[in-house]
């Protein structure tokens, strides 16, 4: 087992850590305030982040990316959430559709779409909820009929990451319905040709980044947007979240981390009886309780991703990672409010926004109470849920 980054990674991390400190971080309060971004600020900030390895750097080099490791990945998402969560959100479901059709898609569907998505002239997102499937992704409702060339879609998918920015929609639907899980696709859906409704929701935390209800009536969508075979839609997407979970977990380090700096700064300079609040033992404790959880998620965090970079599975280590590493942020951020006093409740200092951040993390690709659930289906070998 070895600790260490290689020289390259270290390299890696600190340029990104330069440029976010100095370009990104000062304009941070005024985007969350603005709330969810635009296409055109989306589109910027992504440009700016691609030289330091975001959005394409796991490609392989063909495709203007220098194949990173997922360990590599998370050291950058880590770096950058540390700064901005929403825009760590932004950039790695957007990073969605150029991976996908590299790795998915036809020569045809790359033909169409890849050019423009590396050249981030297109964003993707990546739609799967709906109002009555949450949690149980295998009951979605909407469905995609064959008719002719096209896929007919009908339904609603809602709390879409992007969802408000995206031009390609990667809808998961129904095609088949007596196959149940084995009947569902995954169907890119690009707005300009096919047009879908779209229904901004706001959220407490990560304001700056997007997130939208999506609704399909009769939108019609050349076959040929299938990605891979029919059927495949479940299982890939169940795979997918492996990733993306040990990188969610990342995130929520950042956010820790970001509460962690700021609570030892603000311990030092605020004197309380005539001493630094940073002097008071149980003021000590707090910041020792948060660095241990921290690095406890991010030991597991890597450990995933480790997994995954050698060829294996981590169903039961991503779903351990993304669960502990989020709830322990909520109770970090909380933590770094409460060494600021009256002031951590204050927008003039930054713990709020990583209280608010964090809280928002429990929920999403699977919440935390569905990620026990599978660490225990793994590991006792009995499912608790269907
Ligand atoms: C910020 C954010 C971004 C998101 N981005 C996307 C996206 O890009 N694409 C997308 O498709 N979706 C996205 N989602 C949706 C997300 O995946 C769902 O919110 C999540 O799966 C939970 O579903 P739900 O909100 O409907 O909660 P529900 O499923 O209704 O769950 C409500 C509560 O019941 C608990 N619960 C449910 N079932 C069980 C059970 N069997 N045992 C014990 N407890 C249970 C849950 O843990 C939760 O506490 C996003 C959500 C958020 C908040």
């Amino acid at each position: 087992m070895d600790f260490e980054w290689t020289e390259e990674q270290k390299m890696i991390k600190a340029n990104a850590r330069d440029f976010l400190e100095r370009e990104i971080a000062p304009v941070v309060d005024e985007y969350e305030r603005k709330g969810p971004m635009s296409k055109e600020d989306a589109v910027g900030f992504i440009k700016q982040l691609i030289p330091f390895g975001y959005y394409l750097g796991a490609l392989p080099e063909e495709y203007g990316g220098s194949s990173l490791d997922h360990k590599t990945e998370g050291l950058l998402f880590e770096e950058l959430s540390r700064v901005w969560v929403s825009l760590t959100g932004l950039v790695f479901i957007a990073r969605g559709l150029p991976h996908t059709l590299v790795h998915l898609g036809t020569d045809d569907q790359r033909e169409r779409f890849l050019s423009r998505a590396l050249a981030v002239e297109i964003l993707g997102c990546g739609a799967i909820t709906e109002p009555n499937a949450g949690s149980d992704a295998a009951s979605i409702e909407t469905t995609a009929v064959l008719d002719g060339d096209h896929y007919v879609i009908n339904g609603t998918k809602t709390w879409i990451s992007n969802g408000s920015i995206a031009d390609v929609a990667t809808v998961v639907a129904v095609t088949d319905k007596e196959k149940g899980r084995a009947g569902m696709s995954q169907i890119m859906v690009e707005k300009e040709v096919s047009p879908f409704g779209v229904r901004e929701l706001h959220k407490l935390g990560q304001r700056a980044f997007p997130t939208a209800e999506l609704s399909f009536m009769d939108c019609r969508v050349p076959k040929e947007n299938l990605l891979g075979e029919p059927g495949l839609g479940y299982q890939r997407t169940m795979v997918r979240f492996e990733a993306a979970r040990s990188l969610l977990a990342l995130m929520a380090v950042g956010v820790s981390q970001a509460a962690i700096d700021a609570a030892i700064k603000y311990a030092q300079e605020r004197k309380q009886f005539g001493r630094p609040i940073g002097s008071f033992q149980m003021i000590q404790e707090m910041i020792a309780d948060m660095i241990a959880a921290t690095q406890a998620s991010r030991l597991l965090a890597y450990w995933a991703l480790d997994l995954i970079d050698k060829g294996e599975r981590c169903r039961w280590q991503s779903s351990l990672a993304k669960s502990f590493a989020t709830e322990r942020a909520v109770e970090v951020t909380s933590k770094a409010i409460q060494i600021h006093g009256a002031m951590g409740l204050s927008d003039e200092y930054p713990v709020e926004r990583y209280f608010r951040d964090a809280r928002t993390m429990t929920i999403p690709d699977g919440a935390t109470q569905i990620q026990k659930l599978i660490i225990g289906r793994e590991v006792v070998g009995i499912r608790a849920f269907v």
